[in-house]
């Protein structure tokens, strides 16, 4: 599997980062079905806003964009996102890349124009399928998009550039290879990486559906003409973020990165429910106020495991557990066969919660491992519930230290056993004051964090 990843002249925005939680989504649930999966993930540290910023920054492009794929591992790792198996850098991979464009030149594919190299679509029969293009509609498409940074001496507007030769503000970014002095085009360097690192065919491309054109639709031309052979079997691509009805993106201005969510004190991880939450091929607007069902679901698993943790008797054994468990496992597989349906999983995770619940205290032990262990295992593909529990053990853990809360509560059983309710009621009321909730069940007393979050 391979997916795009990000370009590193800045920190990425909860938009790109919804396209990483998806891979991230996808590959969880592909190994959780028993699949082997092998992730190439690129970072692009060289093309025209990484010299531009670098250069504004007056640091080389390596210190510049190494700066930035530091943040971006750190974002990652802040909202679970499993580190990919591999993760070239594409200033690595330029031989590789001139290899490739050598080959298309080699089969009349490119051709050289002012120092720099072009793919020259007329000679790609297949090209522009992927996005479901017609030859008219990719010409008007094409021509809106070029830009000042694309107009190169191409033949036709709608050959696009595999190398961009060298110019003076260019500065010291540049290679010199047997095709000259210059730099990659962003297409080529995602064909070089990604045949490199897994093959000349692989299973599954991903990205934002703003890649399918051009970027992916030039990837698939470059890479089948230079080798002959298909590139990629699965493309899956992500629906955008949007922000009142606008796609989140640098170039609008109006983005968040992750630091902005934590600054107004929310755990990243609210942010993975939120994003996993709508279907990864529809568009999901994104506001604040989403962050309020996003604690819901974090305090519903939280309680839930909570309960199960605080079963220490043997109970009745009432319920038949593993049955239970089998009949959710095998809705929660259902809907996330099926396309990765996320909501549909969740509603059988909670409507298994919401059985357990029924009768939680005729559980015994063992029923509650069993349980518990289900829903770690569910999280494999999630991958919040667990990091949200532990986050509120350890603020629980954390308050039990710093408070009085255990003299409070030795106080009140003792008022408790003398059935002073007056004085226990107060004790309740203070312990409730310092941020605990209390709940006295036939095994004891529970205490538990009020706002947590
Ligand atoms: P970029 O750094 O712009 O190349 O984007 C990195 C990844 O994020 C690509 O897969 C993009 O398609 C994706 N992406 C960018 N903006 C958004 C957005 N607003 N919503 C979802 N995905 C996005
Ligand atoms: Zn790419």
């Amino acid at each position: 599997m391979y997916s795009c990843g990000p370009t590193v002249y800045n920190y990425v925005h909860l938009g790109n980062l919804r396209a990483y939680v998806f891979v991230d989504l996808l590959k969880r649930y592909l190994q959780y079905s028993g699949y082997k999966i092998k992730h190439v993930m690129n970072v692009t540290d060289v093309d025209d806003k990484t010299i531009r910023d670098s250069q504004k920054a007056g640091k080389t492009l390596k210190e510049f964009t190494q700066l930035y794929e530091k943040e971006f591992i750190k974002d990652l790792g802040l909202m679970n996102i499993q580190m990919p198996d591999v993760m070239p850098r594409a200033t690595d991979y330029i031989s590789e890349m001139v290899k490739i464009i050598k080959k298309l030149e080699k089969k009349g594919l490119a051709y050289r124009a002012d120092g720099s190299v072009y793919f020259k679509i007329s000679k790609s029969k297949k090209y522009g399928e992927l996005a479901g293009l017609e030859k008219q509609s990719l010409k008007e498409n094409a021509e809106g998009r070029l830009n000042a940074a694309d107009e190169y001496k191409k033949e036709d507007v709608n050959d696009f550039v595999l190398w961009k030769g060298w110019r003076e503000e260019d500065g010291n970014a540049y290679w010199d290879t047997e095709i000259g002095r210059g730099r990659p085009g962003w297409h080529i360097e995602c064909s070089a990486m990604s045949i490199k690192n897994l093959s000349e065919t692989f299973d599954i491309h991903c990205g934002g559906e703003d890649l399918i054109f051009p970027h992916h639709t030039n990837e698939i031309a470059q890479s089948e003409g230079a080798t002959g052979e298909k590139f990629v079997n699965y493309w899956l691509h992500n629906a955008h973020l949007l922000v009142n009805g606008q796609k989140m993106s640098k170039s609008l201005g109006n983005f968040y990165t992750l630091r902005d969510i934590m600054d107004k004190g929310y755990n990243p991880l609210l942010l993975r429910i939120i994003l996993l939450k709508t279907h990864y091929r529809h568009v999901a607007d994104f506001s604040f106020d989403n962050f309020t069902e996003a604690k819901s679901i974090a305090e519903r698993f939280v309680n839930f495991l909570f309960s199960l943790d605080s079963i220490k008797e043997k109970g009745k054994n009432k319920q038949n557990v593993k049955r239970l468990i089998s009949d959710c496992e095998k809705r929660f597989d259902k809907a996330m066969d099926d396309d990765l349906n996320v909501s549909e999983a969740l509603a059988a995770v909670f409507d298994f919660m919401n059985e357990v619940n029924k009768s939680l205290n005729t559980l015994n032990v063992d029923q509650a491992k069993d349980v518990k262990d289900f829903i770690l295992k569910i999280d494999g593909v999630f991958g919040f519930i667990e990091n949200i529990y532990g986050d509120y053990l350890a603020k629980l853990k954390q308050k039990i230290k710093t408070t009085e809360i255990d003299r409070l509560l030795k106080e009140r059983e003792e008022a408790r056993n003398d059935r002073d309710f007056k004085k226990s009621d107060e004790l309740r009321d203070e312990i409730q004051a310092i941020g605990f909730l209390i709940e006295d069940a036939k095994s004891g007393t529970v205490i538990k964090l009020k706002d947590w979050q």
